[in-house]
């Protein structure tokens, strides 16, 4: 069981009350200098060992002991790694790095295989009126992917291609926002949200602050024969490429939230997800973008949408 930091009350509500006295100020978010990019890796090597990511920030399973659940998390201890499935049309197994995301949509803090884990999920699927009694199963797991979808004005179009907004809606982030200085272009009401964001983030998390690539922005606004031109280089019919993509809207962001050794911090191989979806920086957006209008879209750990403005 990774060890854990809990922070006394005081400490959280003095940090709450520093948080809301920068963010009362609109104080910009502190940039430091950003590192130079990586360079990003193609294909990851198979013979990779497994990355189960950074140390968890869990609590101590101590608060997730529920004996009556001990079956269900047997279960699931059992299933993590090993479910085979395609939850996003493409084959994968175990689903260890949706674990986070599921968590919070269940709102239980508790490792995956802990029997609190198991009670939560036993608690929703039963609002939800889904089997299970707290095993993760595929059908449980589609739900928490069409809630996600279903919050995202982008995916409520259903195939309908928006037009992109008109340049003038457009606003230019800051070299620092940008990945390794990438020009990013969003609209200016997303963009704003986004500073917002980054300042709560830099302000709450030391562990953020300490990689100033944290929550830099490595896509934004695409412009449709942009991504038509993407089409013509890469396959749009597969999970991980939109003929429509939301990018074109000005509103979606690909933001830098870590990456597995060897891989690039879009990479939507599975070891890289997995590492990514535990990192201190997606488990804060997880828990925090949504206080800024932000959604997410479950299988691209990076990729956020800003729901501030119609698509
Ligand atoms: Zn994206």
């Amino acid at each position: 069981m990774p060890r854990v930091k809990v922070k006394p009350r005081h400490v959280r509500r003095f940090r709450a009350l520093g948080v809301a006295l920068l963010l009362a100020a609109c104080s910009p978010p502190p940039q430091p200098a950003p590192k130079p990019p990586e360079p990003w890796a193609g294909s990851p090597s198979v013979s990779r060992a497994p990355d189960r990511g950074p140390p968890s920030t869990w609590p101590p399973a101590a608060g997730c002991q529920a004996p009556q659940y001990a079956a269900a998390a047997a279960a699931n201890a059992a299933s993590l790694d090993r479910l085979t499935w395609a939850p996003y049309r493409r084959p994968e197994i175990g689903w260890r790095v949706y674990a986070p995301r599921i968590g919070r949509e269940i709102r239980s803090p508790c490792p995956p295989e802990s029997a609190g884990f198991a009670r939560a999920l036993a608690d929703w699927q039963r609002i939800e009126g889904l089997p299970g009694g707290g095993r993760l199963d595929a059908v449980t797991f589609d739900r928490v992917r069409a809630k996600a979808s279903a919050a995202r004005p982008f995916a409520q179009l259903r195939g309908r291609c928006p037009a992109p907004p008109a340049p003038g809606a457009l606003a230019a982030a800051t070299p620092r926002e940008g990945y390794g200085g990438k020009a990013i272009a969003l609209r200016a009401g997303a963009l704003a949200a986004y500073r917002r964001m980054v300042a709560a983030a830099y302000a709450e998390s030391a562990e953020i602050r300490a990689d100033s690539r944290n929550l830099t922005i490595f896509s934004g606004f695409r412009p449709p024969e942009l991504e038509a031109e993407r089409c013509l280089r890469f396959d749009c019919d597969g999970v991980t490429r939109a003929r429509c993509s939301a990018h074109r809207t000005g509103l979606a962001l690909d933001l830098y939230v870590g990456h597995a050794p060897g891989y690039g911090p879009d990479s939507s191989a599975d070891p890289n997800r997995l590492h990514q979806t535990h990192t201190p920086t997606y488990r804060w957006l997880l828990a925090n973008a949504g206080r800024f209008g932000f959604v997410d879209y479950p299988f691209e750990p990076w990729h956020w949408e800003w729901t501030g403005e119609p698509p």
